[in-house]
């Protein structure tokens, strides 16, 4: 096992990296930004380094300030978290060339998976049912996309092959609209992902986002700990998440998960890693791989016993999984809420300083954050705060639980979308279970204020 380990991000991932290496008997030191100075995990830290201003280009962006502090504070490992670095395959060749390792699958694996068009290729060669559309990128000539459009039938949706966090995509309803279009994600995709290619899907009208979390070592071995019902989404981001997925049945999700496992093995994947799907009638379909552990993952960590963090590192430094498909048993029902600076219905970031923090607890409730009463949330990162998570035997009873928690957490001096939450878990139709990507937006037009 390492002796000491790099977290190279911030927030409550921060310190949930933390506390798995506090567990594990491992040192750890956080690199920060200026404007994290007073972050809680940087303050209960064995040791933090200011690697930068405020500007995450500068900090938790920077390769050679993250390895430079790496080495001299002789880590052995970089642990990357989500977002910022966690899917550069640059970053990871960069830290694996230096002599650290990097807490993830190789480099390879990330590129490829990173690519959404070589990632669907490397999907249909495993065997791992796609979404039906284009062959790989979309040509230049107007006439051909035309014809893959009129084969796949619409509507459509144009994806940039380097597109993520719910950028870069684009639904086309008509073949008027669908030249045009392209063009469109081509140009922003090269600005905003440097990779101007793009692809073609067809739209599913009303599918739910269901996802299969996989860990794999590098003997061989991978395995996966069930699904997890991410449907409830706001311009393609997550809000709230759950496992199981509620009605859909065992044998359905038993049959995609051992898949995504046969796929992981056959591809040489090590790791943790995401395969998420949009499922519709009865059928999987994969959209993209993510190469790192997820925020929604406690909800997987509480139904099946697993810590996914702990088990990144332990295969990171060769260790085998200690256990096989058969010993992982999924129990009761999890839900989290993500909890964000931000307003509940507008949406507009909040960030400043939270006057007082009431914490939720009880059986059952877990609380990842990273703030406390008086802390500052910076406005140059994303608005999440922190995440509730909470555990039943039954759906029932876990909803139960979130409604209690989210009664009695306190945020003051900000806004956040728990009163979004609060509805939400009191909503006939998300009570019943089931619903699909398009839910919340339309609940929204119709809770208007
Ligand atoms: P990103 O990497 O930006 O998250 P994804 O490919 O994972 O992109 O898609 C994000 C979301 O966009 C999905 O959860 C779903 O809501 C929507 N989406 C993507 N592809 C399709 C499709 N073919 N049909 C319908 N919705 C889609």
């Amino acid at each position: 096992m390492f002796k000491k380990i790099l977290i190279a991000n911030r927030g409550e991932i921060a310190l949930r990296i933390q506390r798995a290496c506090r567990e594990l008997g491992v040192k750890s030191v956080v690199v920060y930004s200026e404007a994290d100075r007073d972050a809680k995990y940087v303050k209960l830290a064995d040791e933090a380094v200011c690697i930068g201003p405020a500007a995450s280009a500068q900090s938790y962006l920077s390769m050679p300030a993250i390895i430079a502090t790496a080495e001299v504070t002789d880590a052995e490992a970089i642990h990357p978290g989500y977002g910022f670095l966690s899917e550069n395959a640059d970053f990871a060749e960069r830290v694996e060339r230096s002599g650290f390792t990097f807490i993830g699958p190789t480099p390879e694996s990330i590129r490829m998976m990173g690519d959404k068009v070589s990632a669907k290729q490397a999907m249909i060669r495993a065997g791992v049912p796609c979404v039906p559309g284009s062959e790989g990128a979309l040509p230049e000539d107007p006439k051909e996309i035309i014809k893959i459009a009129r084969s796949i039938g619409y509507p459509v949706i144009i994806k940039a092959a380097g597109g993520g966090g719910g950028r870069g995509m684009r639904v086309v309803h008509t073949e008027a609209a669908l030249v045009n279009a392209v063009q469109m994600t081509r140009t922003e995709a090269g600005a905003a992902f440097g990779n101007p290619q793009v692809y073609m899907e067809k739209f599913l009208e009303n599918p739910r986002h269901i996802e299969i979390q996989v860990l794999a070592d590098e003997h061989k071995s991978a395995v996966w700990l069930g699904e997890r019902d991410c449907s409830m989404q706001r311009r393609h981001q997550k809000i709230l998440e759950e496992a199981p997925a509620p009605g859909i049945p065992r044998r359905i999700i038993e049959k995609i998960g051992d898949r995504c496992a046969a796929a992981c093995r056959k591809m040489n994947y090590r790791g943790a890693g995401t395969f998420e799907f949009l499922y519709e009638n009865g059928e999987f379909y994969f959209i993209e791989m993510n190469t790192r552990v997820q925020v929604e993952h406690p909800v997987t960590e509480l139904v099946t016993g697993i810590d996914i963090v702990q088990m990144q590192i332990k295969v990171a430094a060769g260790e085998k999984l200690p256990f096989t498909q058969r010993n992982i048993t999924m129990r009761g029902h999890a839900i989290e809420c993500r909890i964000n600076a931000e307003d509940p219905f507008k949406f507009t970031p909040s960030p400043g300083r939270i006057t007082m923090w009431h914490a939720p607890g009880g059986p059952g409730v877990r609380v990842d954050s990273h703030v406390y009463t008086n802390y500052v949330v910076p406005p140059h990162y994303d608005s999440m705060i922190g995440k509730i998570i909470v555990h039943g035997d039954t759906r029932e009873q876990a909803l139960a639980r979130m409604r209690i928690a989210l009664s009695e957490t306190v945020v003051e001096g900000i806004l956040t979308n728990i009163p979004l939450h609060r509805e939400l878990m009191v909503d006939a139709k998300f009570v019943e279970g089931g619903t699909n990507i398009h839910y919340l937006e339309g609940w929204m037009s119709q809770h208007k204020r």
